[in-house]
């Protein structure tokens, strides 16, 4: 396997960070601490973006790692062996800083492994011994945690495990939407179907919130913006990233009755005549209903169906022997609502077009006028 060493541009960190610097008598091993999910190469560069963030964060000039190897066996570059150090007091100036990404209970990939062999090498020709320490030896601490640490003790760096596959994303179906579950979390530098369904579940909570790159699948500044919106106007804090408690409130925001979704503006082109304004008393009537959706249950859903049923749509398997509906939101009021909207050309208030299945303003309204 050749080595691939990405450069810092590349990781997405400045090329220059600290002071110059030539660490040359030996190597120090470190782990993450936390966990790191394993995910496409993409989420790697992330990651070492985020430590970069963090180190900072804690007044350093950026991250203190000269070298990372994640678990696809690829060195990412963070300082670079031209630098001191920021990685263990005592050997910052004198030995390479080098981060297995790896935490808790993980172990190294056999690829994570090759690589770091690999890089020994690679360090040698420039003039780096090797003579590997771990951070434990320098200062009071656990890393770089047991399994590497016995790696140290007993210099075999062979073997190792595969990289496990992918951890499966979970979702929450609410209406058509499939809402992340936040675990894992999805943050920027992400990329893939998980972020795709979270900018999806993000414009319907808020049509037009990514105006430029909308639903692309690429969780870039737009996305984190979003995200960051999202989190002010729930009162949740403002990390920019979507864990369980974000998805928590996507998904409440998403199935609670909606305060106030703003609908999409009706196209020009739409050839239906716009509806005569409803009176006051019925706009007033209409806003204080709430937006219902497939696994909705209370009052509001038993009225819902009610007039389903009255206006010629009964929702099946809903209604008790006394003719009493039932409260819950299933497929049977699911499927009775799509009709009588798509029957009469009901408006979506929220995901824009006809029929979404999800009863809004606009269906309020034809339904209580009918
Ligand atoms: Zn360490
Ligand atoms: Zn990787």
């Amino acid at each position: 396997m050749a080595l691939v060493i990405e450069s810092a541009a590349t990781v997405g960190i400045p090329s220059s960070i600290g002071s110059s610097g030539r660490p040359r008598s030996g190597e120090t091993v470190h782990f993450n601490g936390g966990p790191l999910v394993r995910l496409a190469h993409t989420t790697c560069r992330a990651q070492v973006r985020s430590m970069h963030s963090y180190h900072r964060s804690r007044g350093w000039a950026g991250i203190g790692y000269h070298l990372l190897i994640c678990h696809h066996g690829v060195v990412l570059t963070g300082r670079g062996i031209r630098k001191i150090g920021a990685h263990a007091p005592g050997a910052n100036s004198t030995h390479v800083g080098i981060q297995f990404m790896l935490g808790g209970s993980q172990t190294p990939t056999a690829k994570q492994l090759a690589a770091f062999v690999e890089l020994l090498a690679w360090l040698a020709a420039r003039g780096v011994r090797t003579s590997i320490t771990g951070h434990r030896d320098w200062n009071s601490t656990d890393c770089p945690g047991e399994p590497l640490y016995a790696r140290v003790r007993s210099g075999d760096w062979g073997g190792g495990g595969e990289s496990p596959a992918p951890p499966a994303f979970e979702y929450w179906e609410v209406g058509d939407l499939k809402v992340p579950t936040g675990d894992p979390a999805l943050y920027r530098g992400m990329t893939g179907t998980p972020v795709r369904r979270l900018q999806e579940a993000l414009a319907t909570w808020r049509p037009g919130i990514l105006p430029e790159y909308g639903a692309d699948g690429r969780f870039g500044g737009e996305t984190e913006e979003a995200v960051r919106e999202f989190q002010r106007v729930r009162g949740i804090s403002r990390d920019g990233v979507y864990g369980t408690e974000s998805a928590g409130e996507l998904r409440r925001a998403l199935t609670e009755a909606d305060p106030a979704p703003v609908p999409p503006p009706r196209p020009p082109e739409d050839p239906d005549p716009a509806p005569a304004p409803p009176p006051d008393w019925l706009e007033e009537a209409i806003m204080s209903l709430p937006t219902l959706r497939q696994g909705a249950t209370g009052p509001a859903v038993g009225k819902l169906q009610a007039l389903l049923a009255a206006a010629g749509y009964p929702p099946a398997n809903s209604f008790n022997g006394r003719g009493e509906p039932d409260g819950r939101f299933g497929a049977g009021t699911a499927v009775a609502l799509g009709r009588f909207q798509v029957a009469r050309r009901v408006r979506n208030s929220v995901t824009g077009g006809r029929g979404d299945q999800i009863a809004g303003r606009h269906t309020w309204e034809a339904l209580i006028r009918d």
